[in-house]
């Protein structure tokens, strides 16, 4: 593109009618960075940016917002339990005890002696021992 006297006139013309860049370089029939190029070269007016750009007020309050969210999700979440319906509770199935004696060792152990009170059937303890064999200590998260 050679900018000669009526090139820059147009040009000129179109920018001063608030033409895009695009439009007037389609109408000069030169490339958009020419006409850009030319318009910076001849100190025409600025153009506003066409990305808007935030004030400051509108800034802070995007940067507070992101706090509070940031805030928010390193709070841990409390969630109350709700009160569950209530579970009827097994009946207990009677005791049946075996005639073998309890292997729950007591006393010394290197005397070997054992309780020696009734197994619960089918395990080697008494309810009692049994009992202490098998509690599990309770979970906390
Ligand atoms: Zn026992």
């Amino acid at each position: 593109m050679i900018w000669d006297s009526t090139a820059k006139q147009k040009l000129r013309q179109l920018w001063d009618a608030k033409l895009t860049a695009n439009m007037i370089a389609e109408q000069l029939g030169c490339t958009r960075n020419a006409v850009v190029g030319m318009a910076h070269r001849m100190k025409l007016d600025k153009r506003p940016n066409p990305i808007k750009r935030m004030s400051e007020a509108e800034r802070e309050a995007r940067k507070r917002e992101a706090r509070a969210r940031k805030v928010a999700a390193m709070k841990p979440k409390v969630v109350l339990p709700q009160n569950p319906p209530p579970t009827p509770k097994p009946i207990p199935a009677p005791v049946q005890l075996s005639s073998h004696p309890c292997q729950w060792l007591d006393g010394d152990p290197h005397l070997r002696q054992f309780c020696g009170e009734p197994c619960l059937v089918g395990r080697s303890y008494c309810p009692e021992h049994y009992a202490r064999a098998t509690i599990r200590k309770p979970v906390i998260f």
